[in-house]
């Protein structure tokens, strides 16, 4: 059986265990208080934690890997310039959507007021978090952009400052591409085998995700009944309405108005792609699919569809950050963590840069994710009813990232003065 199918009956193992208890025996029964005492807090305890303990070493080396990865900084150029502010702005753009979808829908708002008061209360040993989430991202000033530069990098992954280690990371990428390419070599190799170790970490992880997701999630309903349950498919329909409008409008409106090509034509070209992405949940996997696709369907030359597409397939995740952005508001307002605009503000930028940060593999951004969540004082138990549906979500978002991806190289050979929309290959 697929992992993921196996997590899906996980989740559902334990919100079916852990509603019918709710509903039959009540949450006081001792029984109850043992299995979760005993069985299913633990249980769930050490699978958060396996993911927790890798996250810092995990956004250090992505960030610092996909900064040196760039080459020598004051070589990026023009098209490399050029590539990076168009994925930042189609990235920033879709965060924004993501936000405000989420705060139109309110997804949280299927939770009925005591029950948020009792999850408040139950994860109250988080305050401490909480409280030290608020110093550092409540107010804003010249403290807030003078906090994101560590003091002391090791201090920083110990609190779990994401900005910090973020920044430290981007710091010693450029540094990296900047000395002799043979003293740097040794370092991006350590790096590379650093990641790939975590990633392994998580992958041992995942093999507990099943019975970590069941026990979380039996605590919570057995806890909280069904309330919560009908939140999390609130919270689906969400991210999946924003995924949606994200290529309908945004994307449409680029193919449209920027790059002078019919929406019709252009998803019509990329049907194959979209397809192996959302078959995959894996942009990396796709980057064969897309970059045959951005030849063979759109007429964009192979020198740049292979310079843009390998950067989109790691640092363009437009869907993956409006999953992100929607997931932070959701498990905040349902956990009572109140975020002020300002706040929100912070989110849509972690969205954006952990998104640029994540890998192109399922579920790449989930380490991430975790880190922002930690960020915002948000307990980590929290993170169990994200992952329980995550794949569907992982398909969709991962549609989304390599469509972009595609729009990218297109809107590059066309400033580059290589495309026009009668370039396009006859179908
Ligand atoms: N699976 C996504 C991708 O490969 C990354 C993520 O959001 O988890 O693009």
């Amino acid at each position: 059986m697929k992992l993921h199918t196996k997590i899906l009956l996980g989740l559902l193992a334990g919100a079916v265990v852990g509603v019918a208890t709710n509903l039959t025996v009540g949450v006081d029964h001792p029984a109850v208080e043992f299995i979760n005492t005993y069985l299913a807090v633990p249980v769930g305890q050490v699978f958060l934690r396996m993911l927790f303990m890798v996250v810092m070493p995990l956004v250090f080396a992505s960030i610092t890997l996909g900064v040196a990865g760039l080459g020598d900084i004051r070589k990026v150029g023009r098209i490399g310039g050029k590539t990076l502010g168009y994925f930042f702005v189609t990235t920033a753009l879709a965060a924004t959507l993501g936000l405000t979808v989420v705060n139109v829908v309110k997804p949280w708002e299927r939770v009925s007021p005591e029950t948020r008061t009792q999850l408040m209360e139950q994860f109250s040993t988080d305050a401490e978090g909480r409280v030290q989430a608020a110093a550092t991202t409540a107010r804003f000033g010249p403290d807030t952009f003078v906090n994101i530069v560590p003091r002391n990098p090791v201090d920083a992954a110990a609190r779990t400052d994401m900005l910090g280690i973020i920044f430290f990371g981007l710091m010693f990428g450029a540094a990296l591409t900047l000395i002799p390419a043979a003293r740097a070599k040794p370092m991006i190799d350590v790096l590379e085998a650093l990641s790939d170790v975590v990633i392994q970490i998580i992958n041992f992880a995942m093999r507990l995700a099943p019975y970590g997701v069941a026990c979380l999630i039996f605590t919570v309903s057995s806890r909280f009944g069904f309330d919560l349950l009908y939140a999390v498919a609130a919270f689906v329909l969400t991210v999946l309405a924003a995924l949606v409008l994200h290529l309908t409008i945004t994307i449409s409106a680029i193919v449209r108005f920027v790059l002078g090509l019919s929406p019709v034509v252009f998803f019509s070209r990329v049907k194959a792609v979209m397809i192996t992405a959302f078959s995959t949940s894996s942009s990396n996997a796709t980057l064969p699919t897309s970059l045959n696709a951005a030849e063979t369907q759109l007429g964009v030359s192979r020198h740049i569809a292979g310079f843009v597409l390998p950067l989109g397939a790691t640092m363009c995740m437009n869907g993956t950050s409006i999953f992100e952005g929607i997931t932070v508001i959701f498990l905040a307002q349902i956990f009572g963590v109140d975020l002020s605009i300002f706040q929100m503000g912070i989110v849509m930028v972690m969205a954006v840069v952990t998104a640029i940060g994540a890998a192109g593999v399922p579920g790449g951004s989930i380490p991430l994710l975790v880190g922002i969540l930690v960020m915002f004082g948000v307990p980590g138990e929290a993170i169990a009813i994200v992952l329980g549906v995550d794949r569907i979500l992982d398909m969709s978002r991962t549609t989304v990232n390599v469509t972009t991806d595609l729009t990218a190289t297109i809107w590059i050979a066309k400033t580059e003065g290589h495309w026009t929309p009668r370039s396009l290959p006859q179908a």
